[in-house]
């Protein structure tokens, strides 16, 4: 069977069809380098008339059926744009510049894991009846989990989360205290019965979390390492520019004993959170059980009601699970203990939707910069206009960026609509949120050439030299 597979879809394959977007490979393997000379210039790589994105551009609130279901801006933006697409309830098709974005977030949400020793893998999304029988949450889940039978009558659930499948694989080995703490996590698609799926990716049924699962010796060291999963996850936000709090959370059907929420306070949140205006004091209304405004922390502060969205979850599980599948190891006297544990979540389709509903415009959508789909937008002049040589000056540019700026590499799109306005084309990018636009206009064409350079971050315009446009792209931070 597989071989037969294997005969299918390779062939195909050999007979890919070249296109602009994929480079010329030789026989080695290599991409090959085409010699620069005015006759043989390259194209620029990411033509806008060739994504499949732009021709999505259109105004979908003045379909009457789909703007009902508008429920929020993030999900109005992302489909205006082509960025997502519907297909049946909580469920999206994420379109290529979201999957670029979120490629970028997952390297982030790496890079920050495993700063603090998460090591990452991948567990099944179908999972066992009988693992969650054991601890007791496939009743207690009740219509949340989707649930279905194999052709032998095994009953399996599409995975909202792993403490079962995690704790069962570490289980097959007794650790030393010596290779403790052990952090693992993944990032995988998760499901969940929403009853109300609803604004968009913010409430889907079907999504993409990250969860880690710390087993450490003593409560203590499980302290610590929440404590440093927390560190990890304000560093992330930090460098995605979001204003995460961090609040005091009710433990839910995950249980354990301490448990934080960090939410992106935004209108659109779900989540009622209490705010100190004196101290750092942060709580979802949920654990708070004085009816009063006064913070219970410092006593002197007031509590302000704020709305957020949650886009992780931190949980000390004590032994919970553990104890369950006997997750042990062996102490410094030998001695075989149960092991502690926490989990960790962060819902990665989320923060994405989350970032966008709080950067955002009620027009022009706004990303984290490091984790915008593209970071620049070339737009040329329209054809047949006074300034038409200019063009050329725009593919040359972009080719320098590709040259000397390897960090920009995939990073720039052409927009090579040159039948449309420079305006018109302008107004799509700013609507896209590229974080820089490059207009090559009028001042192209001097001796000097100077580039018209709009930062949709900030929505400053500057005029640069092409030696400036390359210092101030070469300091931009890419992923
Ligand atoms: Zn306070």
């Amino acid at each position: 069977m597989e071989h037969i597979i294997h005969r299918v879809w390779r062939r195909p394959f050999t007979h890919f069809p070249r296109t602009l977007i994929l480079p010329k490979r030789n026989h080695s393997g290599r991409a090959e380098h085409t010699p620069c000379t005015p006759s043989a210039r390259p194209k620029p790589a990411l033509l806008m008339s060739r994504l499949y994105q732009s021709s999505n551009l259109c105004d979908v609130g003045q379909d009457g059926r789909l703007s009902a279901e508008m429920t929020c801006k993030s999900q109005r933006l992302m489909q205006q744009a082509g960025l997502i697409h519907p297909s049946n309830p909580g469920c999206y098709y994420y379109l290529p510049a979201t999957v670029r974005s979120m490629e970028k977030l997952v390297r982030v949400i790496d890079q920050e894991m495993q700063g603090i020793g998460g090591q990452k893998l991948d567990m099944p999304s179908l999972c066992s009846a009988d693992l969650w029988r054991l601890t007791g949450r496939w009743d207690l889940m009740g219509k949340e989990l989707f649930r279905l039978t194999d052709r032998h009558g095994g009953d399996y659930c599409l995975g909202p989360t792993h403490e079962e499948a995690v704790t069962t694989l570490v289980t097959h080995q007794i650790f030393s205290y010596k290779q403790l703490p052990l952090l693992l996590y993944q990032i995988t698609r998760k499901f969940r019965d929403e009853p109300k799926p609803k604004f968009g990716l913010l409430r889907g049924r079907e999504f993409y979390m990250k969860d880690m699962y710390s087993f450490d010796v003593s409560e203590e060291a499980a302290h610590q390492t929440y404590e440093s999963v927390c560190q990890a996850y304000k560093q992330l936000f930090a460098r995605l520019g979001l204003p995460c709090v961090q609040v005091q959370a009710d433990t839910g059907n995950i249980g354990g004993t301490l448990s934080h929420e960090f939410q992106l306070p935004a209108d659109a949140g779900e989540d009622r959170l209490l705010l100190c205006g004196n101290c750092s004091f942060s709580a979802n209304v949920e654990t708070v059980s004085s009816d009063g405004t006064d913070c219970p922390q410092c006593k002197t502060g007031t509590l302000v009601e704020s709305k957020g969205i949650e886009v992780g979850h931190t949980f000390y599980l004590s032994k919970k699970y553990s104890e369950i599948f006997k997750a042990e190891f062996r102490d410094a006297q030998n001695k075989i203990v149960v092991t502690e544990m926490g989990c960790y979540g962060l819902g990665v389709t989320r923060i994405l939707a989350a970032a966008i509903e709080v950067m955002s415009t009620e027009e022009e959508i706004r990303w984290p910069g490091l984790i915008a789909p593209y970071q620049v937008c070339v737009i040329p002049p329209k054809k047949g206009s006074k300034v038409d040589e200019g063009t050329a000056l725009g593919e040359e540019l972009v080719h320098a960026l590709g040259e000397t700026l390897p960090h920009m590499k995939g990073e720039v799109v052409f927009d090579d609509r040159t039948q449309m306005t420079i305006g018109k084309r302008l107004k799509d990018a700013s609507k896209l949120g590229y974080p820089y636009v490059i207009v090559v206009g009028q001042g192209a064409l001097e001796e000097t050439p100077k580039f018209e350079v709009i930062c949709q971050q900030t929505g400053e315009t500057v005029f640069l030299s092409k030696d400036g446009l390359l210092d101030l792209l070469g300091r931009v931070e890419t992923v």
